[in-house]
């Protein structure tokens, strides 16, 4: 059992923020104020890949497996909806990596780009 929300789990189940919402949202709300459109996220973050969205079963045309697949909750601000897309933004960026050893430059001078932050980061070759 998870004691985090009593519900049978895979023994390599890792803890997800989900986890983190259904532990302490209640005494977060209780002690403050959360924006009318943090309640959309946080709704949609603990309901993500549960039966509460509704899903589909898939079923393996060779040896009739099946399995139940949760929907998303597509939320952009959800971590379970977004580590595929920025799985795939990470192997976009590795496929036009030079194969030679990078080094990271940081820089506080923002007037070098128009990064909000003012933090100028520029990755580069060290060369053979
Ligand atoms: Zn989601």
């Amino acid at each position: 059992m998870n004691p985090i929300n009593n519900y049978p789990q895979p023994a390599n189940r890792q803890v997800e923020v989900a986890d983190i919402l259904r532990c302490h949202i209640g005494d977060y709300l209780k002690k403050y104020n959360m924006p009318p459109e943090h309640y959309r996220v946080v709704y949609d973050i603990l309901n993500c890949r549960t039966a509460y969205l509704g899903g589909h079963v898939e079923m393996c045309d060779q040896c009739a497996a099946e399995r139940i697949l949760y929907n998303s909750c597509r939320n952009r601000h959800c971590p379970k909806c977004q580590t595929i897309t920025k799985q795939r933004w990470l192997s976009a960026r590795q496929a036009e990596l030079l194969p030679v050893n990078y080094f990271l430059e940081f820089s506080k001078n923002s007037s070098l780009t128009n990064c909000d932050y003012g933090i100028f980061i520029a990755m580069q070759p060290l060369g053979d």
